[in-house]
């Protein structure tokens, strides 16, 4: 720990030293003293669990996604009208005398026989700041199992979604004085918290292509920006102390860095002596790429993975797998493969920083929601049962997820291919192997090739308007750069999602939308 605090204290921004923050509530005892067996505290603020209203929680879990038995995924009501004479609790038993009692996770307000679980006496009640144990517990065992750090002295905590968790982070390493490399296409909520943190971001290039070794982060680029900082463009700027990056299904472009690429990063950080942030949200929804010959494919529908294949052989290799003096900062979500609105997320990462970050949330948000970790968790608990660890528990359903999206994907790629201004080469696909989206360039070579840079910007406007005219909802690769400037000549794209559409049949009519869309927009040059 002491190596870990000489190193990264000088990464730590002015309001970090300036947390003035002593708990009321902490005290060291003196040597010698022996406290009463049996106290009676007076001490913490907590209203008792008596005074909580609320007795017991009832989850009726689907074994499946989209294993909506009673209610249309389109209209988000119920397949059948209940009968006249229903009320909503009726509704209620409808739904839930279609599943088993073996999809029920009960919660009493105390669980004294079933450890491991969260009981509703702890769940509503205040917690550490870092997380409850049973929680913090299998997200270390999660690392550990699935991408373990190649150092010892690492920690997690946890924080209300991966947007909070950055924010944290920035808050705790991001001054003005301080440089971000940021992917040029970027989540753009990111690059408002690296502002309001009074950083500044730098774009780093993209290689957008299907070629697997050459997606994501141009680490030439990355090397020549770092080698010559002095002489080139941001001279001005400090030399970058940060990296942030979505190393897989990237947001926006789809791209997964390479096992190469990311060594090369790693090392650059290690010579040139940066953090690396790494969001990762869509780690977990991976797929082969698309494959014209056999567009079904689909590796978890037909059980080819067991939850350890999944992650030594399928997952992308997180760089803190790498990682041997504790500079990565791992962003883990369950918001793409649990549920957002829970807002609830871990980052892993040495822990002079994880202390950081739970010192910020001291003093900001507190632990994250007790319902959520206990919605999390008990669920999890309850998979185990049929499981050898809560950790194949949770990725056995990760897994389906996956499966979900390597459906949606390949369904969507095969509308999209089949469409006709795809055949007439109107736009391409960069393809993708993991993550919700896809990045649809437009071949305006093909349509309009004597438009120059600033002309093809404002097309892309034009697009956008004719995609709302046609009824399919896009994101312009543009409103997602770090420098619309710098970027430009490689922001004719569209980011595109199959995450949110109801079923596959809405994604095959997105495709022919699209298609009208591409060609309306074609005949306008
Ligand atoms: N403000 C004051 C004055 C308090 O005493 C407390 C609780 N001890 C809080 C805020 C914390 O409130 P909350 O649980 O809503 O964060
Ligand atoms: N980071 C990236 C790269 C994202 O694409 C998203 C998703 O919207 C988030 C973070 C937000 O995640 P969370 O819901 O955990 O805050």
């Amino acid at each position: 720990m002491q190596a870990l605090e000489e190193h990264y204290k000088p990464f730590l921004s002015s309001r970090v030293e300036a947390r003035k923050f002593s708990p009321f509530w902490g005290q060291d005892l003196p040597e010698g003293l022996i406290p009463h067996p049996k106290p009676i505290d007076l001490g913490p603020g907590l209203p008792h669990e008596g005074f909580f209203p609320l007795e017991s929680m009832h989850l009726n879990v689907v074994e499946d996604p989209f294993q909506h038995t009673s209610y249309n995924t389109k209209s988000r009501k119920l397949h059948k009208p209940a009968p006249e004479t229903s009320t909503h609790f009726d509704e209620r038993r409808f739904v839930s005398d279609k599943l088993s009692s073996e999809s029920a996770v009960d919660v009493w307000r105390y669980e004294p026989d079933s450890p491991g679980v969260i009981p509703l006496s702890q769940g509503l009640q205040y917690t550490d700041t870092a997380g409850m144990k049973p929680m913090l517990d299998f997200c270390r065992g999660f690392i550990s199992y699935a991408h373990p750090p190649a150092y010892d002295e690492w920690d997690v905590t946890l924080a209300n979604g991966s947007s909070d968790a950055s924010f944290k982070i920035f808050e705790t390493l991001c001054d003005s004085s301080v440089t971000v490399l940021v992917e040029e296409f970027t989540f753009s909520p990111t690059l408002a918290i690296i502002a309001a943190t009074g950083g500044t971001a730098v774009p780093v290039k993209l290689d957008i292509t299907a070629d697997p070794d050459l997606q994501g982060i141009n680490v030439d680029h990355l090397t020549d920006l770092l080698e010559n900082w002095t002489q080139g463009p941001n001279a001005h700027l400090s030399k970058p102390k940060l990296l942030y990056t979505i190393p897989t299904g990237q947001n926006p472009t789809g791209m997964t860095l390479s096992l190469e690429k990311r060594k090369q990063i790693y090392a650059l950080a290690e010579k040139h002596d940066f953090i690396i942030i790494e969001d990762d949200p869509y780690g977990y929804l991976r797929y082969p790429f698309y494959d014209r010959e056999n567009p079904g494919y689909n590796p978890y529908a037909l059980h080819e993975y067991t939850a350890k294949d999944y992650c030594e052989k399928v997952l992308a290799k997180s760089f803190i797998t790498m990682d041997t003096s504790g500079r990565v900062l791992r962003c883990e979500t369950f918001s793409k493969v649990f549920c957002p609105g829970l807002r609830l997320s871990f980052v892993a990462g040495n822990k002079f920083l994880i202390k950081k970050l739970v010192d910020f949330a001291e003093v900001s948000s507190r632990a994250p929601s007790g319902v959520s970790q206990l919605i999390v968790n008990n669920v999890i608990q309850k998979w185990a049962k049929n499981h050898s660890s809560p950790q194949e528990a949770w990725l056995t359903w990760v897994m389906k997820v996956a499966g979900h999206y390597t459906h949606r994907r390949n369904m969507f790629v095969q509308a999209l291919e089949a469409t006709e201004a795809f055949g007439k080469g109107l736009f391409s696909l960069a393809q993708t192997t993991a993550g919700m989206f896809l990045a649809v360039e437009v071949n305006f070579d093909q349509f309009a090739k004597a438009l120059n840079t600033t002309e093809r910007s404002q097309a892309m406007q034009r697009l956008k308007l004719i995609t709302i005219e046609e009824g399919v909802g896009i994101i312009l690769g543009i409103n997602m750069a770090v420098d619309r400037h710098y970027s430009l000549a490689r922001s004719f794209f569209l980011r595109l999602t199959f995450a949110f559409a109801a079923d596959v049949e809405e994604l095959q009519e997105a495709a022919v939308r699209l298609s009208k869309a591409f060609k309306r927009f074609a005949t306008e040059f």
